[in-house]
Order: structure tokens, then sequence, then C-alpha cells
């Protein structure tokens, strides 16, 4: 080639330049193969679902960290060692059980296989305790099971509900109503082994091994969920707070052992309630610790700073954890929960750095923002605005949040071009219209505003991260496209992710956070709609 053309080369591509605007130029920097690309990543099984503090997550972190140094971004958080860093530490707490087991001649039972606890039985110390058989724990005023026994300071074993006699009248009193079934019935038992001193109680559930499994994986999905992350430490609880007396629920199999008989001979008794039924006596340990993890994590942030308002921030945020891994091994994958908001402000930061580079920076500064523990109660976010903001919040201009914008509900089905817009009216009637002229002049898509509706019962608004901004009084406009079949799955997978309107929206973040950077005034808060 020669000099001639090159030169002409130039000044062509010098004059498509000038057609467009700065805000055009950088905008189309956005594109649906780097948004790919990111994700592909993102959304891999490799970061195993990133679960808050797992090392999958930290691998994210990792990548777009690694992005933000290669644009030449800015950390802003000062480490304890005084470095600046992109990621802001966070120690969140976690409650659950420790060391947990049952002991019975030198045999170890395993805690939710073998047994499950009734409530948040806490014993931090190994006790050693002598067990009693009771039969089915019933004391009434025509039947006692605990007749001539003394079970104080002991561990009583029971079996569960009431039986019938051979003309099908409960047992004890020889009706057919019992008061002893269910969990009522349960209830009652325990204040009767509880007045009368015992430590423990042992429940004998008659469910076969496949229902006891069964039982015991719901019992532990229930239980687990107060122990749920928080950012701060929790009071100490007290040794088992919800029942009257410790309870655990056993298998046949742990029974027989714990009766030092077979199981045979456990099960006659239960098909023959009227049989005596002879057993040893045992002396089981037992320890349930209950404690708290310290679970690490972060949120990432870079910083580009701006011109003469540079005082002014902007903030894009995304959350880049998921659910992680599920019990039975599957990986949930959240691409587009929210993999594509995380990959999304990948873009934007590359967008901001090279108008940046070419001396088109906004006026004011723009803070990338990837929150944790989203998706265990916007735990990351909280901690931004309540515990820790990098930047002051009343300098704080707004929050352009993104989660979920990659793929489309049952809604729009026939027309993909749309996005929900949650809480742009909510604080400022300027962000609204700002934003609406923005997506007007540019990618034009339909903005539905049904979940902005305060009587809708998804009540989105408050389920993301900008929520933390908005009762803050920082004005947000959080971009959805809504729930779909794999939502919370371990489909949301990359492969279904739509590149295209994912890209677009992605533009339309960009160009409407180019305008609320680049103003003259900053936008007024004027309304406080719930
Ligand atoms: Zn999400």
């Amino acid at each position: 080639m020669n000099k001639i053309s090159l030169l002409f080369l130039a000044l062509w591509a010098n004059t498509l330049c000038l057609a467009q605007s700065p805000r055009q130029t950088f905008q189309e920097t956005i594109n649906e193969e780097d948004l790919r690309k990111h994700l592909t990543y993102i959304a891999s099984d490799e970061l195993g679902g990133r679960d808050t503090g797992s090392e999958g997550q930290k691998k994210a972190a990792e990548y777009i960290t690694n992005h933000l140094s290669a644009l030449g971004i800015t950390p802003i958080v000062r480490d304890q060692m005084g470095k600046m860093s992109f990621q802001q530490k966070i120690e969140l707490y976690k409650n659950g059980w420790k060391e947990s087991y049952v002991v019975i001649n030198g045999k170890k039972k395993v805690f939710f296989n073998d047994y499950f606890p009734v409530g948040m039985i806490n014993i931090p110390v190994e006790k050693e305790i002598e067990t009693v058989f009771v039969g089915y724990g019933i004391q009434s005023e025509t039947s006692n099971d605990y007749l001539n026994k003394s079970v104080k300071g002991k561990a009583v074993i029971l079996i569960e509900n009431e039986p019938k006699n051979k003309a099908g009248k409960y047992l004890s009193s020889n009706s057919d109503n019992s008061d002893w079934i269910g969990s009522p019935g349960l209830k009652k038992k325990q204040k009767i082994a509880a007045d009368l001193g015992a430590d423990f109680v042992f429940v004998v559930s008659l469910a076969d091994s496949d229902q006891f499994k069964t039982l015991n994986a719901e019992r532990k999905a229930v239980l687990s969920r107060f122990n749920r992350l928080a950012i701060e430490k929790s009071k100490p609880e007290s040794p088992s707070v919800t029942s009257a007396v410790p309870t655990f629920i056993i298998s046949k199999n742990m029974a027989a052992e714990m009766l030092g008989i077979s199981q045979k001979k456990l099960e006659e008794k239960i098909a023959n309630p009227e049989n005596k039924l002879k057993t040893k006596k045992s002396t089981i340990k037992i320890k349930s610790e209950r404690g708290e993890d310290t679970i690490e994590t972060a949120n990432i942030m870079g910083f580009l700073e701006g011109t003469d308002k540079k005082d002014e921030v902007v903030i894009i945020s995304a959350h880049y954890d998921h659910v992680g891994t599920d019990d039975k091994g599957r990986i949930h994958n959240g691409a587009d929960d929210d993999g594509s908001g995380t990959c999304a402000l990948l873009e934007l930061a590359e967008a901001y750095s090279k108008a940046k580079a070419a001396g088109n920076g906004p006026r004011r500064s723009i803070l990338f923002l990837w929150v944790t523990g989203e998706e265990k109660g916007l735990l990351g976010s909280k901690y931004y605005t309540d515990i820790n903001p990098i930047i002051r919040l009343e300098k704080t201009v707004c929050d352009l949040n993104i989660d979920m914008i990659g793929r489309i509900d049952k809604k729009h089905e026939s027309n993909q071009n749309y996005v929900y817009l949650i809480g742009s009216d909510k604080l400022s009637s300027e962000l609204h219209s700002i934003s609406e002229n923005v997506n007007k002049e540019t990618i034009n898509f339909e903005l539905d505003y049904e979940f902005n509706d305060p009587k809708d019962p998804n009540r989105f608004y408050y389920r993301s991260d900008h929520y933390n901004f908005a009762k803050n009084k920082i004005p947000v406009i959080f971009y959805f496209t809504g729930v779909h079949e794999d939502y919370h799955k371990p489909g949301d997978d990359v492969e279904k992710i739509l590149f295209t309107k994912y890209s677009k929206i992605t533009q339309l973040v960009f160009a409407t956070s180019w305008e609320l950077a680049n103003r003259s005034e900053r936008i007024i808060v004027d309304s406080n709609k719930p």
C-alpha cells in the first residue's frame, strides 16, 4: 500500500468518526463477541456456580480484576497493608452444626443420616449417657410406659406415634382417637420426659430406610435455612433452643443398636405392640456442636475518574455471585443470573476506558461495582452502602443496576426487543425522562414498567442490589428481562443467552450512564414513590 492511499484512508476514517457523537462511537465498542467471550468463562462449570465465598467465585473475582488492570482502571480500595486494591474484602458469618455424632458401642452414627435433630440442638461438649427404653413414651390415666423406670439424667428411647390393639383401637385409651401421634403427640411425649428429668429423647422413626433418607434430606434443607450468611456475628445460641428436652429422630437400625437387640426383634415389637420387649442397658456418647464459620468474600470495584465534575459519581452495578452447586452435584452456572450483568459491566468498563484514552472521558466519575452475596440477601451491596461506602453516598449520583438481561420471559416471546425498568421514577423524575429519551435516541426498545408498579406482587424493586442505594435516597434504575424456566436452576447456561438483545441493553445502560455522567446538572431527587 502506498502513502497516498494510506492518507486517504486515514481521512476517510476520521470523517466517519466525526459523523458520530463520541457516545455513539464508544457505545458501539460494546459487542456480542466480547460479551460471549466473557460470559463463556464466567458461566463455565470451572467456576462451579460462583457461590459466595467459594473457590469458583474467587476465580470470577480474579477474572474481573485482571480485566480492570488491563484496561488501566483505577483501584480505589485501600487494603490492610495500605495498598490500593480492586477488592473490598468482606467477612460473612454463618451458623451451623460442626462436630455432631452419637457413639454406640464404639460405633459412630452419622448426623443427618442415621439420625437428625428436632430443632437447633447445641451440645458443645461430648456427653456420656445411659439409655432407657420406654416403649411409646405414653403416660396417661389409663396407661404408663414409665412404670418402674427411672429416667432422671438419662436418655429415653421411645417409638413414635401410638399403636393400635387387635381390635383396631388405640392402645392407651382403647378408643378411636389418640393424642400421641404426629407432632402434637411428640410434644406431649417430650414434656413428660422432661418433667421426669430425662436429658435427651430419641424417637424411633417408623419410616422404612428409603423414607428415612427422604426425611433426613427434608429436615436438613429446612434447618439449613436458619444457617444463613450474615454480615454481622450473631449472638451465641443457647443450648437446644426449640424443645423442652433435646430430641433426635433415629432410624430403626440405630434404635436396635442402642437397645442391644436385632432390628428384627424391634420390628416384631412394632408389629405386636402389646408384647414385652427385652432390651439391654447401654451407654452412648453424644455431641452436637453448633458454631459460627467465617466466610471470606469481596466486592470488586474499579474507578474511572471524571474530568471537571469528578467528585460526583455514577455507579453501575451487578452481582457476580450465584447459588453454586446443589445437593445433587448439579452446577448452577447462572449465565443470566447474574453472569449477564457481570459481563455487561466488563464491557461497560472497557467502553469508558477507551473513551477516556481517546480524550472523551466522562465529566463525572464512574464506579463499576461487582457485588457479592446478592443471592444470600443482598449482602455485598448492603455492606457497601451500610458499612463501608468507598464513595460517600452524598456524592453518589445514581446506581444503574443490571441483574438478568440475557433472556426473555413468557410475556415477550413474540418481541425480544424489550427490557423491564424498575425504580427509574421512584426518586427522580429527571432520571426517568433521561432514561426514556436516551432509549428513544439509541436502541429504541420497549421499556416495560409492569414490575415498577408498587402493587406488583413480585416486589422486584426490593429484591436486587439497587435497593440498598434507593433506601439511601440515591436514584436507581434496575435493568431486567424477567424470570424464565431456568431461573435458579441448573439450566441457566450460556447457550441460552440471546446475545443480540443482551448487547443492545448493555449499550442502553452505557448511553444512559453517559448522559448522567456528562450533563451539566446533577439529576435532582424530587420524589419518593413506593
Ligand atoms: Zn440475580
